[in-house]
């Protein structure tokens, strides 16, 4: 029986590495990653993998894109789990790459059980996480001692049948940071459910786009400001959002060379 493999051992023929690629500076790629893609000869990957970690795709391997827009699955997950115990099957070396963690809100656990079922082997290269790593560029720490004691990343993709089903009174201590993936659209929703929470109206808030990358921006403002920050400033995916005191631990003046900060 096929198995998850120990991160020490060698990639052999017909096997599937997860790799995590992080959020986008190919200097943040684990050196475990880059070894796994250096070696793969067909590299499945999705849209949060950027430009410059793709360049370092070997040049003979094989690339093949299945990224997802919101709401609109370019290829659905069966397809992609099902493409990766073919191109298994035909005995390639096969890297899945995503963006940040495979196992943060990556999917990364399910093509993991898929690839097991079907019987092959599986590699899983953790990689950094779009919540420690645009956080950290744009100059703000999870946790801080006497502001932030807990910090608790959730997923603001809705469900099936359209609800956004969060614990919300989990989140209304103002001494702990709540960090939303996929947060942009459900963004009116989570800012209601979270005032009425409990979280008061003037906690800082900041949305990171593209953390990491050449194009990164940050915008600051506060819980009940911000949807207002978003048409305004017509923020898109890949976008993170991260609300509590944390936010403001440095000033502007200390932070203006890393990214654009919105007027209050
Ligand atoms: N596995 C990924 C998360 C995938 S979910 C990880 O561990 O980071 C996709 C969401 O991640 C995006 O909608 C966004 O909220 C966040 N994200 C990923 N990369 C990002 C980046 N470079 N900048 C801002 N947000 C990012």
């Amino acid at each position: 029986m096929e198995t998850i493999k120990p991160n020490k051992q060698p990639f052999v023929h017909g096997e599937v590495a997860l790799v995590g690629s992080g959020p986008g500076d190919p200097e943040l790629l684990t050196i475990q990653a880059y070894r796994f893609i250096k070696q793969a000869e067909v590299v499945i990957y999705d849209r949060l993998v950027s430009e410059a970690i793709m360049d370092l795709v070997p040049e003979h391997c094989e690339r093949v894109y299945v990224g997802k827009k919101q709401a609109e699955h370019r290829v659905p997950q069966e397809g992609i789990n099902q493409l990766l115990v073919d191109y298994a099957h035909s005995g390639k070396k096969v890297v899945r790459l995503k963006g940040g963690d495979p196992f943060v809100f990556g999917r990364g656990g399910e093509e993991a059980q898929f690839l097991l079922a079907n019987n092959i082997a599986c590699h899983i290269v953790p990689g950094m996480t779009a919540a420690s790593a645009c956080t950290s560029y744009a100059g703000i720490p999870l946790t801080h001692r006497q502001v932030a004691q807990s910090c608790t990343f959730i997923t603001g993709n809705v469900q099936d049948n359209g609800a956004l089903d969060l614990p919300w009174h989990t989140l209304s201590d103002s001494k702990q940071t709540v960090v939303f993936y996929m947060g942009i659209k459900s963004l009116p929703t989570i800012t209601e459910q979270l005032l009425k929470a409990g979280r008061t109206a003037s906690t800082p808030a900041a949305i990171i786009h593209k953390g990491s990358q050449p194009d990164q921006k940050v915008y600051r403002s506060t819980l009940e400001k911000l949807v207002e920050l978003v048409i305004k400033e017509n923020i898109k995916p890949p976008s993170l959002i991260v609300i509590g005191d944390v936010v403001n631990t440095f000033d502007e003046d200390h932070l203006k060379h890393i990214g654009y900060v919105s007027p209050k």
